[in-house]
């Protein structure tokens, strides 16, 4: 069977774009896997510490066999291959994060997995590029897509049209 699925990507450090860019493709490499389509790439202003630098953001759709759990795991052994170190904080600067915004219209609310991802209703450089990608959406537990654009300004959040591919 396969889902769709809905990650978004963020990082800002050693050259963000690069690392999302090369996600992006590493994440239609995944096994069992493809990607469909992906946003164009966002600045963003750091959220929790602000001395931090600014954020390169963008949302991937991809179809996939892998169930919940493994998708995390390889998720995060992406992260790490990137150089990702944890750290325990959460927000703190990362040369790559990856999350799992959407599974299919799944709900899962487990010690290490929620999904949808509990914050991606009030994050602009979530929901603008995920908007990028589909008409409208209903993200189970949080409503349309279209009404959480509307509470949610673009502000800090800058597309970078020209990083495209
Ligand atoms: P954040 O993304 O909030 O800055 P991390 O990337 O360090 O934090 O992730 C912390 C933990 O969040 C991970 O160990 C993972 O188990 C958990 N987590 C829960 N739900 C999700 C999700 N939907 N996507 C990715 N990680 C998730
Ligand atoms: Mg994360």
């Amino acid at each position: 069977m396969t889902v769709i699925v809905y990650i978004a990507l963020g990082s800002n450090l050693d050259d963000p774009a690069i690392h999302v860019r090369r996600a992006c493709q590493e994440l239609g490499a995944l096994p069992q896997t493809c990607c469909l389509q992906y946003s164009c790439l966002y600045q963003s202003t750091p959220h929790g510490s602000s001395d931090q630098p600014d954020y390169i953001n963008a949302v991937a759709e991809l179809e996939t066999e892998l169930p919940p759990n493994e998708l995390l795991s390889m998720l995060q052994a992406l992260e790490q291959s990137h150089g990702r170190v944890r750290t325990g904080e959460h927000w703190g600067p990362r040369p790559l994060d990856l999350d799992i915004l959407l599974y299919g219209d799944q709900q899962i609310d487990g010690p290490d997995l929620q999904i949808p991802h509990p914050y991606m209703a009030e994050r602009a450089f979530v929901l603008y590029p995920l908007a990028e990608l589909v008409s409208d959406l209903n993200i189970p537990g949080f409503g349309l897509l279209s009404e959480l654009l509307q509470s949610c300004p673009a502000e800090g959040l800058e597309p970078l049209n020209d990083l495209r591919n």
